[in-house]
């Protein structure tokens, strides 16, 4: 998607040698414009696959998904990080390892909002090492649902996340695929 790679190149920026800082435009501050194109180029990509719900993890994916939604015409449910007492104690549950925060934590989506009639697209920021996607997709099964795809916006092509979801069988598909980065500057696949 060649205005989010605008983007990246302009307003992102290679943190280390395996981060990219987005937060000009989609993890901190907002640019809802390109959000909205964001949306729309899910929406291209997921035509004619059945789609009943939208899944994502907090925080960064919420505005992602909620903005891709309103093209799809469904319902956003995200994957909780932090218990509180006013989650419903009936949740599936999952292990994530946070690759920018390098610890386990546990997420949660109440039983409410999954079940075994849905046909979920699981949309989220990047894609590393895919630990974030795996457990969105167990938190999916646990239920009974069917993943109908994943959709990332920016993925680490040099991480080994894409080959994992890749080689299970699910449609993936990411806007911008960085293969690597050189002199601290993302290069494009
Ligand atoms: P994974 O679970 O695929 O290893 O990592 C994906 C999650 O880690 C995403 O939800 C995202 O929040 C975070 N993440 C991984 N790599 C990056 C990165 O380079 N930049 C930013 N901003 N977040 C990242």
């Amino acid at each position: 998607m060649q205005l989010l790679k605008e983007s990246i190149l302009s307003r992102g920026r290679v943190v280390g040698k395996d981060i990219l800082k987005v937060d000009e435009f989609l993890n901190h501050q907002l640019d809802i414009k390109l959000l909205n194109e964001i949306g729309k180029e899910f929406k291209k990509k997921f035509n004619g696959k059945e789609i009943n719900k939208i899944l994502t993890i907090e925080a960064s994916g919420i505005a992602i998904a909620s903005i891709a939604a309103q093209y799809f015409d469904v319902p956003v449910v995200f994957a909780k990080k932090v218990d509180s007492k006013n989650l419903d104690k009936d949740t599936y549950e999952t292990e994530v390892y946070s690759f920018t925060k390098a610890r386990n934590y546990t997420v949660r989506v109440s039983k409410k909002f999954l079940n075994k009639e849905d046909n979920i697209l699981i949309l989220d920021d990047f894609l590393a090492n895919g630990r974030a996607s795996l457990g969105l997709i167990d938190l999916v099964n646990q239920s009974g649902a069917r993943v109908s795809g994943i959709g990332i916006v920016i993925e680490k092509g040099f991480q080994e996340g894409g080959s994992i979801i890749r080689s299970k069988g699910i449609t993936l598909e990411s806007l911008a695929i960085i293969k690597e980065f050189k002199n601290g500057v993302p290069i494009f696949k």
